[in-house]
C-alpha cells in the first residue's frame, strides 16, 4: 500500500474579495454587492463583528445586519444587500 495524495477539491477557489471589503453572513462568507462595512456606531467594532443575518423564522422574514459585539441589529431589510446599505447609512449618521 502506498500512500496516496489525498487532493481536497471540495473548497471553492480562492475569493478576490476579501471578508474586510464588503458584509459577511453569519458563515462568514462574503456577499457580492455589499458596501465596505462602516463601523458599529456603539462599540466600533469592524467588519470582523458584523454579519447579515437572514431572519425566516418569524412570519415576516428579514435581513438584518448584526454587531456580534455589542448585539445591536441594523435596520431589517428584504435583502443582504439592502441590510448592508441600511447598516451603513446609520452608522454614518449616528456618527455626525
Ligand atoms: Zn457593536
Amino acid at each position: 500500500m502506498s500512500p496516496r495524495l489525498i487532493v481536497d477539491n471540495t473548497r471553492p477557489p480562492q475569493q478576490h474579495i476579501r471578508p474586510t471589503d464588503c458584509f459577511v453572513d453569519d458563515d462568514g462568507r462574503p456577499i457580492a454587492g455589499t458596501p465596505p462595512p462602516e463601523p458599529c456606531p456603539f462599540c466600533g467594532s469592524g467588519s470582523g463583528s458584523l454579519t447579515v443575518v437572514h431572519y425566516d423564522d418569524g412570519p415576516c422574514p428579514y435581513y438584518a445586519v448584526d454587531c456580534t459585539r455589542c448585539g445591536c441589529e441594523g435596520p431589517g431589510c428584504d435583502s443582504a444587500v439592502e441590510a448592508a446599505q441600511g447598516w451603513n447609512r446609520r452608522a454614518e449618521g449616528l456618527r455626525s
